[in-house]
């Protein structure tokens, strides 16, 4: 069931995306695997309507690092299912406490937000996300050694308070969850900061990334997360 459920795409590098075709792009989001020696790290755990650690599982056999980007639903569904979860300190009493209104659900994902459901007898009337307090937290430029490779914690609040990024200066690849897409953007939620979404928006166009790995959307190469980042600026100086 979860096999059928989730869309996995490999990616160069030992990076695969894990999605939920179920929903649109705004009401799902994409979550990252990244497959090191020793390690693996996987950024955000998708909606919740279903298992993913199976799915990871069926990936490798390494221990996971769940790393949550921010604390709105469509990343923290399954976070509940992994033991080494890690995010940054701004968020946390949600992720202990997490309400329709503060993981941000509530009003805005509907039984009719999925084209269909994980099996005949779901009931979105119990859909919740389970509470899933972090083990550990991060800060700004950590770094999460998988063995062979390293990444480094980019901490880029805007969008919400505690937002986190993940970049690979040896692949170049750049883990942009919500704080960077080719899409609607929204800065303007309970715990948004233009002015730091604004510093957080030039501080990623600024980092030399090869490939952008987002939170919604496609991926993009380097020069079209540039671009995309400088018009999302520009939108917020009007
Ligand atoms: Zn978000
Ligand atoms: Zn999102």
């Amino acid at each position: 069931m979860g096999q059928d459920w989730f869309e996995i795409t490999p990616f160069p590098d030992r990076i695969f995306r894990i999605s939920e075709p179920a929903l649109g792009p705004l009401h799902g989001s994409h979550s990252w695997l990244v497959l090191g020696d020793h390690k693996a790290l996987l950024i955000d755990t998708c909606v919740g309507v279903t298992p993913l650690a199976p799915v990871i599982k069926s990936l490798t056999r390494l221990s996971v690092i769940c790393l949550l980007s921010h604390t709105h639903y469509d990343h923290i569904g399954g976070a509940h299912e992994f033991a080494d979860r890690r995010m940054h300190p701004a968020e946390i009493e949600i992720m202990a406490n997490p309400t329709p209104e503060l993981t941000f659900w509530g009003g805005w994902l509907k039984a009719d937000s999925f084209t269909h459901f994980p099996s005949h007898d779901y009931d979105f009337a119990n859909y919740a996300i389970k509470p899933a307090p972090p083990t550990g937290l991060l800060h700004d430029r950590n770094t999460i050694d998988l063995g062979g490779r390293l990444l480094q914690v980019l901490h880029v609040p805007g969008h919400s308070p505690g937002l986190l990024a993940i970049y690979e200066a040896e692949t170049g690849a750049l883990f942009s969850t919500d704080a960077l897409y080719d899409g609607e953007m929204f800065f303007n939620l309970n715990g948004s900061n233009i002015e730091a979404a604004r510093h957080s928006l030039s501080r990623l166009a600024a980092l030399g990334a090869r490939v952008l790995y987002p939170g919604h959307y496609e991926n993009l190469d380097a020069e079209t997360l540039v671009r995309v980042a400088q018009s999302q600026l520009a939108r917020l100086e009007r």
